[in-house]
């Protein structure tokens, strides 16, 4: 069995460790005996989306959020709305998961067109909510219990019908009024959670990479880990909150 990952803008958006999440992955496959390739897609890249069985974008501020806004226009937006259309996996993280949405308006009052692959808006504000924050996924990915850092202006409101990741306990998640983390649209997964999110929260992570093993495979059971170091550093966090 084999992933191929693609890491979507690595050279643009990449925060507290966003890139985390592409290691613990490959990790999490390799120890399983499941071969991963990783392909950074930078700005500007002419290579297609064809191919990839998980689309990995990580977080950026608003000014490079504005940076990819040709790259996007120029084709990549389309072919992001076609990956989740087709089922691709998607993992995206704050910055990364507000441009899979239909558009970002900023606390300075900019309208930024985004991707328009799920059905989400945001709307930027002058107070950020940061800090750690604690969320439980919904039963559909996996119910697990997940600590992370959020730091953002923007406000994720979803659309009728779209589901969240999950919902938080501790801290602010979408908006820091209805309660709801992230988004789960088709294959996508979108968390304003950054830290990284992955590596500390490995029952997630294993239910991303399965999601993405069903689909090109078919039913498949992943093999347990000894998650002892990664489920210390989940304690330690959970513990602060
Ligand atoms: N620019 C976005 C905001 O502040 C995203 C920030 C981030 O990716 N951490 O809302």
């Amino acid at each position: 069995m084999e992933l191929k990952i693609c890491h979507l803008y690595p050279d643009v958006l990449n925060l507290y460790g966003d890139r985390g999440n592409i290691i613990c992955m490959k990790k999490r496959l390799e120890w399983r005996g499941i071969d991963c390739t990783v392909t950074p897609l930078g700005l500007g890249s002419a290579e297609t989306l064809a191919g990839f069985d998980l689309v990995f974008i990580g977080g950026g501020q608003d000014f490079e959020q504005e940076v990819l806004l040709p790259d996007l226009q120029r084709g990549r937006a389309a072919e992001v709305r076609a990956a989740v259309a087709d089922g691709v996996t998607f993992l995206a993280i704050c910055g990364g998961y507000q441009m899979l949405g239909n558009y970002y308006e900023t606390h300075t009052g900019e309208k930024c067109d985004f991707i328009c692959a799920v059905n989400f808006h945001t709307v930027g504000a002058p107070e950020r909510m940061i800090g750690n924050y604690f969320f439980n996924c919904t039963a559909d990915c996996g119910g697990s219990g997940v600590v992370a850092f959020e730091n953002h202006s923007g406000r994720t409101f979803l659309g009728h019908g779209v589901q969240p990741l999950g919902h938080v306990t501790r801290g602010f998640g979408n908006n820091g009024t209805d309660g709801t983390e992230g988004v789960r649209w088709q294959n996508v997964f979108g968390s304003y959670g950054h830290g990284s999110l992955l590596p500390k929260n490995p029952a997630l992570a294993d239910f991303i990479l399965q999601t993405a093993l069903e689909r090109k495979y078919g039913q498949c059971d992943l093999a347990p880990l000894d998650d002892s170091m990664e489920l210390a550093a989940h304690y330690e966090i959970s513990k602060r909150l």
